[in-house]
């Protein structure tokens, strides 16, 4: 079984695959937190895509399909989540050509002003990859992660200008997988859902649950 979630930054990607990974036992591959790890390790491919990532540019098509690639590899048959992934119509296209089949595709729809909101609001604590949101989400203790206490974190690339260019990249690049993922599944090769995703998280997972029905059982 293989899933992408597909969706602006802020969609509520990260979000609903945790809750995937804890209900369904899904293997999560999100791209940006494998880049972003990367990072912090300072390993080479961290190096190569800091500054990209900082300006909210994507990170060149060969080094995430090969990187995916790897990941898939890993996984062999367990069910994969994929998040952040593909995000431009080359990624997409080098997926299909490798023969990978895609049970489902699920996009999560949400108006621009809220992912804004959501973005400017979102908090991480990074050891875990938990989630917050200073209003939505908020952590019990402000500031502070729920399970651990440890301190939150902001991402660098959610201040506004960065946010603006992200969304930007997604219209362009990201969108027409849309159509493709569309077209995908008028072909029979895959599933495709856009779920109304501007509403309460716990809204967004049951709908979301509920197309996995066999898995919930
Ligand atoms: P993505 O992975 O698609 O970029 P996230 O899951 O990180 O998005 O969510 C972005 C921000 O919005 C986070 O702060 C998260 O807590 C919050 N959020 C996620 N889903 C919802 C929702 N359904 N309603 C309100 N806020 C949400
Ligand atoms: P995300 O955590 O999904 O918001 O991704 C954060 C950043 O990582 C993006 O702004 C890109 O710089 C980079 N990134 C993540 N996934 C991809 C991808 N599939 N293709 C290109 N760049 C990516």
């Amino acid at each position: 079984m293989r899933v992408v979630l597909l969706g602006a930054p802020g969609a509520g990607k990260g979000t609903q695959a945790q809750v995937l990974v804890e209900r369904l036992g899904f293997i999560h591959i999100a791209t940006g937190e494998i880049l972003r790890a990367a990072v912090r390790e300072q390993s080479p491919l961290g190096i190569q895509v800091q500054a990209m990532m900082a300006s909210g540019q994507l990170v060149p098509d060969r080094l995430m399909i090969a990187l995916v690639e790897e990941r898939l590899q890993q996984a062999g048959d367990r069910p994969c989540l994929l998040d952040g992934f593909p995000r431009t119509l080359a990624q997409a296209e080098a997926l299909t050509q490798a023969g990978i089949k895609l049970d489902q595709v699920v996009h999560l729809a949400v108006p621009e002003a809220v992912l804004i909101r959501r973005l400017s609001g979102r908090r991480v604590h990074r050891p875990s990859g938990r989630l917050y949101h200073i209003d939505y989400q908020p952590p019990r203790v402000a500031d502070r992660d729920d399970i651990t206490g440890e301190p939150l974190n902001t991402r660098p690339d959610d201040d506004e200008a960065t946010i603006r260019q992200r969304l930007m990249i997604y219209q362009a690049q990201t969108v027409p997988l849309i159509a493709y993922y569309q077209q995908q599944a008028l072909q029979g090769r895959t599933r495709y859902v856009a779920l109304e995703a501007n509403q309460p998280a716990v809204a967004v997972s049951a709908q979301l649950l509920a197309l996995f029905p066999q898995q919930t059982a």
